[in-house]
């Protein structure tokens, strides 16, 4: 085991980290050269509104629409009679919950910048995930309580209701195309099933959800009660399905292609940081107009032949400077390995900046917990955040290290500790991130802020630690690397 602990002059903090010059250089800057040492100090946004607040003004909304959605249905259902009445009833209001709940849950993934900075890429990956399983149910459920409801007004079997719904409503038909579409993503998705196919294949299945939406777009106008004879319900319905078709083609398409002509993003050179881990420098012009943060990612896309039909996300691993950029890759797979041999003046578009891993600017004291690759973002931090900073970092061997000279050169530069923790468990004994080392670590620590990222199995220990050696939920912060 390995642990350093440095503690050397008093605190200078830092700003923006200073790029050669602040002109794009021609090979990648030296470690321990402009991203660690030189150092500058960096404005942190006075208290930006926290997380959690724009999480439930977000969530309020959505809850708002989802009464709005019922209250239409109450305007259009005069009266609800007998069992079959219930049942029909029933089906269309989750009928159109689904058809809201399919627009809510594209809109959370249109990478909109307030909901990606305010709230963040992952939680919202969340959100989709869990809000996709209710929102398939909804749509089964719906589409059988139909069915059963007219089979019983009808006095026929619901078989013989299906196949007649089938046949003779070509709207119903294309939905229920769409239903089986929106059942296989969600089969997909699900954790068991999405472990054993690559992410390549999930995430292009993922698209059918668009084909569905589409099919079953129709349907809701022709067949639905709440719309047939409501105009003005069937022109917000549209504009609401506009609206967010409209963000999607921006966010995703428009808008990182203009940023790309804007910024004329271009590798400027690669470098070997440790076996398997490579950093790219990107060059480009008038990149402090990205209003990018440290702990914050890109999607970046490398136009080469064998890359450009991708994007992959990868945080910043240096403060974003006026016209340079870094990233440091650990190869895991196909995209991460192909990194390695970009050469200079390869096209990249960048999609970002991303992500609510950012200084909350609280001006309370701030511990910086990395594991592994999970440094990256924190080492963007560790140079630019204000006030006293400790930082962990945990890996399994020295190997696995990266930025050493840089990080002892930011701290010796700024005054701040950090503390390698380096070995297996049987190397060290016993838990290196436990409650009571992580408090001999981090003196102080229930006080202080604490930003965690690495492996998710790492991630979820450590927050666990930091929650029973009393750091407030609040208090914490962490980056996942899987959405
Ligand atoms: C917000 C965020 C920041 C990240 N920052 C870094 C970083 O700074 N350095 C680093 O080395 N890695 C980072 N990663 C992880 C990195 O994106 C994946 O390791 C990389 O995309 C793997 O692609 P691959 O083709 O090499 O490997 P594969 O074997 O194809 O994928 C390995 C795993 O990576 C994930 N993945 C693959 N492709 C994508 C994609 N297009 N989008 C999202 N996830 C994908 C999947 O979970 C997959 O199981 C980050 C991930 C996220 C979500």
């Amino acid at each position: 085991m390995t642990s350093v602990a440095r503690r050397p002059a008093p605190a200078r903090h830092a700003e923006t980290e200073a790029y050669p010059g602040q002109r794009q250089p021609t090979t990648p800057p030296r470690s321990g050269g402009s991203h660690g040492p030189r150092a500058r100090t960096r404005a942190v946004p006075p208290q930006k509104e926290s997380g959690r607040a724009s999480a439930r003004v977000v969530l309020a909304v959505i809850a708002l629409g989802a009464v709005a959605v019922i209250a239409l249905w109450w305007h259009s259902t005069p009266d609800v009679r007998g069992l079959g009445g219930w049942l029909t009833g029933a089906g269309e209001v989750l009928g159109l919950l689904a058809g809201y709940g399919v627009v809510v849950l594209v809109a959370l993934m249109a990478r909109l910048p307030p909901l990606e900075r305010g709230i963040g890429t992952d939680q919202l990956a969340r959100w989709h995930a869990m809000g996709g399983r209710y929102v398939v149910c909804v749509v089964w459920a719906h589409a059988l309580l139909i069915v059963w409801g007219y089979a019983v007004e009808a006095h026929t079997s619901v078989t013989g209701e299906t196949a007649a719904l089938l046949t003779q409503y070509p709207d119903v038909l294309m939905a229920t195309v769409g239903g089986f579409l929106l059942l296989g993503v969600g089969l997909i998705s699900m954790r068991a099933a999405r472990r054993r196919v690559r992410y390549e294949t999930w995430y292009y299945l993922h698209l059918y959800t668009y084909l569905a939406i589409a099919l079953a777009f129709s349907h809701q106008f022709a067949d639905g009660v709440a719309f047939v004879n409501n105009l003005a319900a069937r022109f917000w319905w549209s504009a609401m399905y506009l609206t967010v078709a409209v963000l999607i083609v921006w966010y995703r398409f428009v808008a990182p292609l203009r940023s790309f002509a804007r910024h004329g993003f271009h590798v400027i050179g690669v470098r070997q940081e440790g076996p398997g881990i490579v950093s790219v420098y990107i060059g480009g012009s008038r990149l402090d107009e990205l209003d990018a943060e440290p702990g914050q990612f890109f999607r970046w896309r490398f136009l080469t032949r064998s890359l450009w039909w991708s994007s992959h996300p990868y945080s910043l691993s240096a403060a974003p400077g006026k016209d340079l950029l870094r990233i440091t890759v650990k190869d895991l797979g196909d995209h991460s390995q192909a990194l390695a041999r970009l050469q200079p003046g390869t096209r990249v578009i960048a999609e970002g900046p991303y992500g609510a891993f950012t200084a909350t600017g609280s001006g309370r004291g701030v511990v910086l917990l990395a594991g592994g690759v999970g440094i990256n973002p924190l080492r963007a931090m560790f140079a630019t955040l204000p006030g006293p900073v400790t930082l962990i970092y945990r890996a399994s061997s020295t190997r696995d290290v990266v930025f050493a000279d840089e990080l002892d050169a930011i701290a010796a530069a700024r005054g701040a500790t950090v503390h390698y923790v380096i070995g297996s468990r049987a190397e060290l004994g016993g838990d290196p991130l436990s409650p009571r080392v992580l408090r001999s670590l981090a003196p102080g620590l229930d006080e202080q802020d604490v930003y965690v990222c690495g492996p998710d199995g790492m991630t979820s220990a450590a927050i666990e630690a930091l929650r029973a050696a009393g750091v407030p939920k609040r208090r914490i912060h962490r980056e996942s690397f899987e959405f």
